[in-house]
């Protein structure tokens, strides 16, 4: 039987661009990297670079190492300030069209059954790897932070947003990787069984995935109910488990790492070619896209680009959201570049948002507690938050929300209630910062 959960929506896949393989973009004329935060450009405006070559170098904290994803001349350096007040900083890039490797790119000598745990942890690390499900966490540190802990690793293609596709088509059409990725993570993780957490409206995939890992001992492939927000960390471990991890906790303090498929093909990529992560498969969908498809994409290409080469719009799109639209985030700007971390690119109609023009009022109906995957009530955590209580706000648990979206997409008066949560996310933790008792919230013990 397929695993599951408790809470949770079921929601209309919209999955158009499911049977579209996945198409490689050729380099566009220019791209636009972020480098993380923290880091330093490796080069300088005029130099010539390579594919593959490193442009950014790794600082402090979350930050890492990041590359050309194309070959040609480096056109400006930009910084600007994120609204948290962090200064980001983009490599623009001309590119000369050629796609020329650089010859640093090159797979490991060495065997992975005499390479150190070190060894294998730095390869990551110099790949540039993040999580590529949306998180964007350093998998080399994951890795690190993981290790002696997690006995169980969990390799995830659930892919629940309506509309993205691109998990499934990797699973489809680079299973080989995804084995091979998942071997290579068991060996740096010292675990002896890998598992593929796959949802039941991907059988196909399943199947793909089994065929290679048949009679193996050490991949087992695990079924879920296609259920929204089963493809959080925290709802497959519970819905392999039946353990809350609670929000101070990761889970590898439960026993569990677990990596996005494109993350783990990105691991792969990383030992058999030396290529470090400089493209990834995203879904370009919605109803004003032409041509729906699942996109390899050089990152730091723009969205205006991105979205050409599928044929343009077909109607006046109303928004365009990164990511899906359950947890996705709007763009206002069509050259913003593709990331790491771009999981989708969806254009929507006046028609599909129409649901949002109405002004919003709460009916006491329920239904956002019913669905919610973490047994918040987010109609009072909402509440509070308008009312700029906030104490009661984190009593009310506003902190565990994961902000699946889940209640706001069932919710018939149609209240904002992910975006109020998040506000009041950003204020208890501002708060919990400065560790200041003022602004409502005094009460020390209720911010904690
Ligand atoms: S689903 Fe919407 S209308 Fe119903 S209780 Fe929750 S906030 Fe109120
Ligand atoms: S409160 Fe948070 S976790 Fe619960 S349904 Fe809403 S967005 Fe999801």
């Amino acid at each position: 039987m397929a695993l599951s959960f408790i809470g949770g929506l079921h929601i209309r896949g919209r999955k158009d661009a499911r049977r579209s393989e996945i198409e490689k973009m050729p380099s566009p004329s220019v791209v636009t990297i972020p480098l993380s935060l923290n880091s330093e450009p490796a080069v300088s405006v005029g130099d010539a670079v390579l594919r593959g070559q490193l442009i950014g170098f790794a600082g402090g904290g979350r930050s890492y190492p990041t590359h050309s994803s194309v070959s040609g001349t480096v056109t400006a350096i930009k910084e600007k300030t994120t609204p948290n007040g962090e200064a980001e900083k983009y490599i623009v890039i001309q590119s000369d069209g050629l796609d020329a490797i650089s010859p640093d790119v090159q797979p490991q000598t060495k065997r992975i059954s005499e390479m150190t745990t070190d060894e294998m942890i730095d390869i990551i690390f110099r790949a540039g790897i993040v999580g590529m499900g949306g998180g964007g966490y350093p998998t080399a540190q994951k890795v690190r932070a993981a290790l002696g802990k997690a006995t169980r690793l969990i390799i995830n293609g659930i892919e629940c947003e309506p509309y993205l596709t691109s998990n499934h088509r990797v699973m489809l059409e680079n299973s080989a990787a995804i084995i091979n990725g998942t071997k290579i993570l068991m060996k740096v993780l010292g675990i002896r069984q890998g598992e593929i957490a796959i949802a039941d409206n991907k059988l196909d995939a399943a199947n793909a995935l089994e065929r290679l890992a048949a009679g193996s001992e050490l991949i087992k492939i695990r079924i879920f109910k296609t259920k929204y927000p089963q493809g959080a960390e925290r709802q497959i471990i519970n819905a392999l488990t039946g353990k809350e991890i609670h929000v101070d906790k990761y889970p590898h303090d439960a026993g569990f790492v677990v990596f996005n498929v494109e993350t783990c093909v990105a691991v792969y990529n990383a030992f058999a070619h030396g290529m470090p992560l400089i493209e990834r498969v995203i879904t370009v969908s919605g109803d004003c896209i032409k041509e729906p498809k699942n996109v390899m994409v050089p990152i730091g290409t723009s969205y205006a680009a991105l979205i050409d080469f599928c044929g343009g719009f077909s109607k006046k799109p109303k928004r365009i959201i990164c990511g899906g639209p359950m947890m996705g985030v709007t763009q206002w700007d069509l050259q913003t570049s593709v990331t790491k971390t771009t999981t989708g690119v969806l254009a929507f109609s006046e028609e599909m948002e129409s649901r949002y023009n109405n002004p919003p009022v709460c009916i006491r109906c329920g239904r956002c507690i019913r669905v919610c995957p973490m047994h918040l009530m987010p109609n009072y955590i909402a509440m509070f938050t308008v009312r700029g209580d906030y104490i009661n706000a984190d009593k009310h648990g506003a902190l565990s929300c994961i902000e699946c979206g889940s209640c706001a997409y069932i919710c018939p008066g149609q209240v904002p209630l992910v975006a109020n949560i998040r506000t009041a996310k950003t204020r208890i933790l501002q708060k919990r910062k400065a560790g200041r008792k003022s602004d409502g919230m005094s009460d020390g013990n209720a911010v904690q």
